[in-house]
């Protein structure tokens, strides 16, 4: 098995990044060395916001691997799981030079980052299937191997599909593509699908690595705390790619507190209810008139193909419903994606689309 090491960058492999006043292993009980203010500012209650905050605080990434099931080492926090994105390419990838590859119909900012940094993005689409979508993994690692792919962005459950990708296959493509790229599976919305997460594999693959977020399940997306997780020296080499202080120190709080006992035993319950209120709603809207096909999801959202997707839309607006218009999305001309919200909102989506027909 290759280090993932050779994966990254040659100009990058002994690149130290910014050196901040707070990477310094330094004891002491009075700290004039980051030109901070001696004082306080009046309005910030908490007093924490004086200092410059820790790059990773100890407590938060102890706490995010024993929620995630890895070592500290394998994991980096950042602003969200969009700054994780956006670090992978930027360690990976030769500007102008090597590739990206991506699903679609799949989360937007793998391109938009790869767009950005001057990298090639190839398209493997998904298969449109009956029973859901699949992933052609045989034609991701060809493509892979042609292209000069450094790293390819798998999105389980998939963003907008809703589907599940299964771990062997996944398992299998990481052993196929050992020493040429990075598989990097996107479980934003892992908590509600039930399935082993892909992390699992990281004890006998290194070139895999895992986003998980706080911004749907825990309800933190304001906060922006996103989590890597990947092979430690992997970890090592993304963390010196990162701003010198990615992490708010009012976000760390907020993040230390959700995921306190009680606020997870909330946002378990929450997670079921929503599992609920997904199962009930799935054939439900299958039987609306108007509604041409309801995926299977294993999310919190669901992507509904519908006779006139236009109206669809335009009658949950005039109930106040704000729903994602998918159809600008190769392949998705007649979708909409809507996320599951409580069970009184679930049920003000089906009575307006029920009114569609009826009016
Ligand atoms: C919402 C979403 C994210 C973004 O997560 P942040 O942690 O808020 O940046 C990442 N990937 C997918 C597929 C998403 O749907």
């Amino acid at each position: 098995m290759s280090s993932p090491l050779d994966l990254v960058r040659a100009d990058l492999r002994g690149f130290a990044g910014y050196k901040s006043a707070r990477s310094d292993r330094l004891e002491g009980s009075v700290w004039l060395n980051a030109n901070e203010s001696a004082w306080a500012n009046a309005g910030d209650d908490a007093g924490r916001a004086r200092r410059y905050p820790d790059p990773q605080p100890a407590k938060l990434r102890a706490t995010l691997a024993e929620l995630y099931g890895c070592a500290p080492e394998q994991l980096l926090v950042g602003r969200g799981s969009d700054e994780a994105i956006d670090l992978l390419v930027r360690a990976l990838c030769r500007p102008g030079d090597d590739a990206i590859l991506t699903t679609p119909p799949t989360f937007g900012m793998y391109a938009v980052n790869a767009r950005l940094h001057g990298t090639r993005v190839v398209e493997v689409p998904l298969i449109d299937d009956t029973a859901g979508w699949r992933c052609d993994f045989n034609a991701v690692g060809d493509a892979v191997e042609r292209e000069g792919v450094r790293l390819v962005f798998l999105c389980s459950p998939g963003n907008p599909t809703g589907s599940s990708l299964p771990l062997r296959e996944i398992e299998a493509l990481a052993t196929r593509l050992d020493g040429r790229a990075l598989v990097v599976v996107d479980e934003a919305y892992g908590e509600y699908s039930e399935s082993p997460s892909a992390g699992t594999l990281l004890q006998t693959r290194r070139n895999v690595a895992v986003l998980r977020t706080l911004s749907k399940a825990h309800a933190l997306a304001g906060e922006r705390i996103g989590t890597v997780i990947a092979d430690a020296e992997l970890i090592d080499v993304l963390r010196r790619c990162q701003a010198p202080y990615p992490l708010p120190a009012s976000c760390v709080a907020a993040a230390e507190r959700a995921l306190e006992p009680v606020a997870r035993a909330a946002t378990a319950a929450a997670v079921r209810t929503s599992i609920e209120q997904r199962d009930r709603l799935v054939p439900l809207l299958g039987r609306l008139p108007g509604v041409r096909q309801v995926y299977p999801t294993r999310a919190n959202f669901v992507l509904v193909r519908f006779d006139d997707a236009q109206r669809a839309f335009d009658r949950l607006l005039d109930a106040g419903i704000v729903v994602r218009d998918m159809r600008a999305a190769p392949g998705l001309g007649n979708a909409l994606r809507i996320s599951l919200g409580t069970p009184e909102q679930n049920e003000a989506v089906l009575d307006a689309l029920a009114a569609q027909v009826t009016t």
